[in-house]
């Protein structure tokens, strides 16, 4: 096992991974912007090195300065967290070229899921479902017809190198085709530098349900089930759930060994989740992250286990702490993702928490960096706390949910809490009715300027 793990990362995620590193003994370095040097993932470990400026791209992002931190403190692995340098397949060359153990998957396993067409094929290949749409890069419109044609609109056009939901374009009957194809094109250039698309066979009311993997390096995985992140704005998930409501356990049992089978062929080390839009009892893969997810922490609740845990474990070429017949669902848990946003705009609100007060309790987590008197710094993403809450039921946990909301202090900044108080007086999000369109509507009706 290593004896120092550096974190790659700030806020709610670094402090996450110096939790399991030290309760599995392992000391932890944090890095940090000169922006960060208050920050409590700072605090928390038990060295830290300042890496930069405040932007990310000097910083959290600077290859040489988060090696040179490495080799500095004697720091055996590097855990990246998510977004930053989670699925950066050169940085994980680099790291391991330094003998630097990277925890998370290889360079390659990034690699055969980065673009979206080489994920779609390899996902075709591995046997898993995926939307039905062109086979690869569309070249032009004529191309664009045919597949229109041959597919039945309406049909979504999609960048390759695509991204937080840009360069997207539906495109509803054959008409629209033209306009739709061409904008798709020069978003996609303008966005990615890259103005190649693919066609899709566009869903209408789809839900948005992941699985989580799990692999050992060796041949082995196992999955845990999924979450249900339907509940999203402008293709951002705000609230999660697992078990999901609408998936039955003969569903989860196929799909997720397809997902767990797939990995495992490919020897896949650590936490991966496998993303699919899923409508009338189909599931169509659209893409993998081949890292820890945000709202890991409703499956950890679920299934009781520890999954920045299981990922040292396995970096360290140590076997999965469970076996597949190990992991058993008990309960249901929700994370609603607090950000230090100013409601209706969702407009970015940085500024000095005046106080703070986290929720206790039975079946409560708070996994959030804030401490009374800390001041967010304008320079990164907007999360500042993830609320899980769990209970023996969806019934239980969404009281639980409510109750803890109502004991949350944050003063001195807005935040969206007061969305979802909102949410949770409304019947469909009580009985879990809804696709990934249903939050953008209840905004656009409830709270429109
Ligand atoms: P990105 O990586 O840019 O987020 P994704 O491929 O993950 O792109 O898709 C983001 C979102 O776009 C999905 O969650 C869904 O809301 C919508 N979307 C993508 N493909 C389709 C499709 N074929 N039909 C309907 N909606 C889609």
């Amino acid at each position: 096992m290593f004896d120092k793990i550096l974190i790659a990362n700030r806020g709610e995620i670094a402090l996450r991974v110096i939790r399991a590193a030290r309760e599995m003994g392992i000391a932890t370095v944090a890095v940090h912007s000169t922006a960060d040097s208050d920050a409590m993932h700072v605090r928390m470990a038990d060295e830290s090195v300042c890496i930069g400026p405040p932007p990310g791209n000097q910083s959290y992002l600077s290859v040489p300065a988060i090696i040179s931190a490495c080799e500095i403190t004697g720091a055996q692995a590097i855990h990246p967290g998510y977004g930053f340098l989670s699925e950066n397949a050169g940085f994980v060359q680099i790291v391991e070229d330094h003998g630097i153990t990277f925890i998370g998957p290889s360079a390659e396993h990034i690699r055969i899921m980065g673009d979206k067409i080489t994920a779609k094929e390899t996902a075709k290949e591995l046997g898993i479902p995926v939307v039905p749409g062109s086979d690869g890069g569309v070249a032009d419109l004529a191309e664009a017809r045919r597949v229109g044609d041959a597919i039945g609109y309406p049909v979504i056009i999609k960048a390759t190198a695509g991204g937080g939901g840009r360069g997207m374009k539906v495109a509803r009957n054959a008409k629209e085709m033209e306009h739709a194809f061409s904008t798709a094109r020069s978003e996609a250039k303008a966005a990615f530098g890259n103005d190649e698309v693919y066609i899709e066979k566009y869903l209408t009311t789809p839900r948005h349900i992941e699985i989580q993997v799990f692999g050992d390096g060796k041949g082995n995985a196992v999955h845990l089930g999924e979450r249900d992140c339907s509940l999203q704005r402008r293709h951002q998930k705000v609230f999660e759930e697992a078990p999901g409501p609408c998936i039955t356990s003969e569903e989860r049992a196929r799909i997720g060994k397809i997902c767990a089978d797939a990995v495992a062929r490919i020897n896949y080390i650590g936490a991966g989740t496998v993303e699919f839009l899923y409508e009338n009892g189909e599931f169509y893969f659209i893409e993998m992250n081949t890292r820890l997810q945000v709202e890991h922490p409703v499956t950890e609740g679920i299934f009781g286990v520890d999954l920045v845990r299981e990922q040292i474990r396995v970096a360290a070429g140590l076997p999965m702490s469970f076996t597949q017949d190990d992991l058993r669902i008990n309960g249901h848990a929700i994370e609603v993702r607090i950000n230090a946003e100013k409601l209706p705009n969702f407009s970015p609100c940085p500024g000095k928490i005046t106080a703070y007060h986290a929720p206790g309790g039975l079946g409560v987590r708070m996994d959030s960096a804030l401490y009374t008197g800390y001041s967010i710094p304008p320079y990164y993403d907007s999360l500042i706390a993830k609320l899980i809450v769990q209970g023996r039921d969806r019934p239980e946990a969404l009281a639980r949910l409510q109750r803890a909301l109502s004991e949350l202090i944050v003063d001195g900044i807005d935040t969206t809490v007061p969305l979802f108080h909102a949410l949770l007086q409304e019947p469909d999000v009580q009985s879990g009715t809804y696709n990934i369109h249903w939050l953008e509507r209840w905004l656009a009706e409830n709270l429109a300027d």
